[in-house]
């Protein structure tokens, strides 16, 4: 089969209620950048209700209010076991601010209501009254500097089963104390940074993809995407005010 034929689902969960500050453009760069590796990307949205799939390759998800993660918080929980499942099998996942926060164990909101999350992530989030915000630059090992913004009032704290996604050169993430940005577990990301993130960061975008095509394909080797226009707004972005 040549690899025009090859085809990556991605499931973006809850698009209706948990995508906010650009989070759509997640979905749209693993979609264009799929086309350009010459790979069939297909695209499920799931809102609260619908059908859930049988499968996925790849997983995303958005932030959203308090209130969007109180109404996906009951169907969420009853797709947890499949998705943690899958996470445990190693199906890439990126999930942004609200649904992060409910990947770990629970979401204790400032008005004292914890909303358990599907413990996909070891990580905990408790609402406060400071809300971080503002343009966010991190590091990490493994994918260099990860540029974004954040906007959130929960702050989390990463258990002792996933690793930090990253570490705070300038803003906050999880919380006010620790510099660590993020939670990764196997191949599931975590992450407070909006903006959205793919787009400015195409270092994070390829290891979903191809992550997702080895594990379905056994192999990628494609030609490198000529990333000049995201350096560009990584070089803007940078340097923008927190
Ligand atoms: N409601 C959550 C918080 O403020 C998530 C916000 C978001 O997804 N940006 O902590």
């Amino acid at each position: 089969m040549s690899d025009a034929k090859k085809q990556i689902v991605i499931v973006q969960l809850y698009p209706r209620d948990m995508n906010i500050y650009g989070d759509h453009g997640n979905l749209q760069v693993l979609v264009r950048r799929l086309e350009w590796y010459g790979y069939a990307p297909k695209v499920i949205h799931y809102n609260v209700g619908n059908t859930f799939p049988k499968s996925a390759d790849i997983v995303i998800g958005g932030g959203g209010q308090d209130s969007g993660q109180e109404k996906i918080h009951a169907d969420l929980l009853k797709i947890g076991p499949t998705l943690k499942k899958w996470a445990e099998d190693g199906t890439p996942m990126l999930m942004v601010c609200g649904l992060y926060q409910l990947f770990g164990h629970f979401f204790r909101t400032l008005n004292n209501v914890s909303l358990e999350g599907i413990g996909v992530l070891d990580v905990e989030t408790y609402g406060t009254n400071e809300r971080l915000i503002g343009n966010i630059v991190t590091t990490s090992d493994a994918f260099g500097e990860i540029i974004g913004y954040e906007n959130h009032s929960g702050q989390t704290f990463l258990g002792e089963h996933v690793k930090p996604f990253a570490t705070v050169v300038r803003g906050a993430g999880n919380n006010s104390k620790d510099g660590h940005e993020g939670a990764i577990y196997k191949n599931v990301i975590g992450t407070y940074l909006h903006g959205s993130i793919l787009p400015k960061n195409p270092a994070v975008a390829d290891f979903l993809i191809k992550t997702a095509v080895k594990r379905k394909y056994h192999a990628f080797s494609k030609d490198l995407i000529d990333d000049m226009f995201a350096d560009m707004a990584r070089t803007i972005a940078r340097e923008r005010p927190r």
